[in-house]
């Protein structure tokens, strides 16, 4: 932070947005979170964080820069290259004459200042914005990136059109396309990306926000150096062609370090390579910035407060539910406990957090771990995932020992996670009285803030809704009583979205907490999935739909997006 904490203080008491006793409740929980003041009171929406950049600018003396809706000129943008604009936390915005703005996370940093002039060439007036918004604002780059990289790696694959090609040569232009391909997708924020051998060409296709976009494709003969020299970073073996092969590498982007596992398996016209990108470390967010809204959160905030008993998370894989684990683990992250985790695979590094992997080598699965690690005292645990009787045996039994167990299920909704382990062979009673909150969720892509437009809500779209809100439980009389907003949201897509209309995603959660009456309605009862819903919905129980659908209301998303995620 560019203020110490003893200016921020007096800029909030001196505003009256704090007073003395206020200020010293959020250091107190900001220093057991581990994250600066300020992003603990945005995160809880005590302050408005729009409001106090034009507190804070002031102060510094500077004009605030509206970075959010701004889509800045190439022109200006290739001023300053995006390394120091990454580095230095900088963003040139636009030029007047002989004067670039930049807008800077510090303003007060004069040497970056001294820098920026002297690259360009021109005066700088600094502009004040937030760590986060020059961060968001750096995908300005992307659109260079898109001419960059399509030029570099044409280049080396022109190199495979020639008739003769000596190995030197192709082996430099392999490592090279690698190469610029890894930073691609990286400088794309993309989570994958596949490379696969068809009849006639080589398809390199990257996720992003969760969609697989096609790259480029390139010519066949190239393939197999490709995958040679992935092979090579990820130290599999060379001549094995017929087997599936897994293997991992890191790599860095700018001051990112980047864990990619690769898989690699074989198909009709050849080796078939998947590398999967995960940043090294986790970048701690607030149960707001997974997509939670108020209620969910308070309902979330209370089941942490247990210090025994599990909270589930379900969904199908990619739906979140890991990322939504880690940040409960790092919102428990207190030096006075201890946590230990028995995981497949470790997705992230957490500090303090003993992490273990599942080796089924030397027989380490997550029931024998979890059993090891039942001797290592610790208060909260967090099993990968619950997919056999032995586990959830072992979960439960910890559970009802004093321990705060977090774990995966593999359903479909909230609900179901109750007669799938009753299924799995653990008996109600046990259910009852060891389950504190179930909760599912997916993943929805945001609409994209550069090229949202509001459009008339279709009668079909109505109908839609309607049939969604009958299977989530509502009366024949309340649907009929449903008010339908006129309006709703779209992305157009433009060149920050890559034409898909979004940008990022958040998630749709549905979730419940276990109290004395469904927990005495799971002890005493034969269960019935229909009876048990009725119950929870009585109690106030909101689907994942009902919560999509809020956020379509809000622009968050579009209802599309909403009814393709909840039917995977
Ligand atoms: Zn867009």
């Amino acid at each position: 932070m560019i203020i110490s904490e003893t200016e921020l203080k007096d800029i909030l008491i001196k505003n009256h947005l704090v007073d003395e006793s206020t200020w010293e409740e959020i250091q107190k929980e900001a220093k057991r979170l581990n994250i600066h003041p300020l992003d603990l009171m945005f995160s809880r929406r005590w302050l408005d964080k729009d409001y106090f950049g034009n507190i804070l600018s002031e102060y510094l003396g500077v004009k605030r820069a509206n970075l959010r809706f701004i889509s800045i000129n190439p022109s200006v943008l290739r001023l300053v290259p995006e390394q120091i604009a990454i580095q230095k936390k900088v963003i040139p915005v636009d030029i007047e004459g002989d004067t670039l703005s930049l807008a800077m996370a510090n303003p007060r940093d004069f040497e970056t200042i001294n820098l920026v002039s002297n690259i360009t060439g021109k005066k700088i007036e600094p502009l004040f914005a937030f760590e986060d918004e020059i961060q968001r604002a750096l995908i300005n780059y992307q659109a260079l990136y898109r001419e960059k990289y399509q030029q570099l790696l044409t280049k080396d694959v022109q190199v495979f059109e020639k008739a003769f090609l000596t190995e030197e040569e192709e082996r430099i232009s392999a490592t090279r396309i690698v190469d610029n391909l890894l930073n691609y997708a990286m400088g794309l924020n993309a989570s994958d990306i596949h490379i696969e051998i068809f009849a006639d060409y080589s398809l390199v296709r990257f996720r992003i926000d969760g969609v697989l976009r096609e790259i480029m494709r390139l010519p066949k003969n190239l393939h197999p150096s490709l995958i040679a020299r992935i092979k090579i970073l990820s130290q599999l073996q060379l001549d094995e062609h017929f087997r599936p092969q897994d293997g991992r590498f890191k790599t860095k982007l700018g001051d990112f370090e980047f864990d990619i596992r690769v898989s690699i398996v074989p198909t009709m016209y050849g080796e078939k390579a998947v590398l999967r990108l995960l940043a090294s470390t986790f970048r701690p967010t607030s149960l707001a910035e997974l997509g939670m809204n108020e209620k969910a959160q308070k309902l979330m905030e209370a089941a942490m407060e247990k210090t025994y008993g599990m909270i589930l998370s379900t969904g199908p894989t990619g739906s979140g539910k890991t990322t939504t684990l880690y940040t409960i683990l790092q919102l428990l992250n207190r030096p006075e406990v201890n946590i230990c985790t028995i995981e497949d695979p470790i997705e992230y590094e957490l500090e303090r957090v003993n992490q273990i992997q599942v080796n089924p080598k030397v027989d380490l699965t997550f029931a024998s771990g979890l059993r090891a690690l039942l001797r290592q005292d610790p208060n909260i645990i967090m099993v990968g995932e619950i997919r056999d009787f032995e586990t959830a045996d072992i979960a439960i039994q910890a559970a009802l020992t004093g321990h705060l167990i977090l774990s995966t299920l593999h359903t479909n909704d909230a609900p179901t996670a109750v007669p799938r382990l009753i299924d799995l062979g653990v008996p109600k009673y046990l259910v009852a009285s060891t389950l504190v909150l179930v909760m599912a969720q997916r993943l929805v892509r945001k609409i994209c803030l550069n090229c949202i437009f509001t459009e008339e809500i279709k009668p079909y779209q109505e109908e839609m809704i309607k049939d969604q809100l009958y299977r989530s439980g509502w009366s024949k009389e309340q649907i009929e009583n449903f008010q339908s907003p006129r309006y709703i949201y779209k992305g157009r897509g433009c060149e920050y979205c890559g034409y898909s209309g979004y940008k990022g995603r958040t998630g749709i959660f549905e979730m419940f907490f276990v109290d004395d009456e469904i927990a005495d309605y799971l002890s005493r009862k034969e269960f019935n999935l229909v009876e048990f819903k009725d119950l929870l919905r009585n109690k106030g129980f909101k689907t994942m739909f009902e919560d999509g659908f809020e956020k379509v209301v809000a622009g968050i998303t579009t209802l599309e997006e909403v009814l393709r995620v909840i039917k995977e």
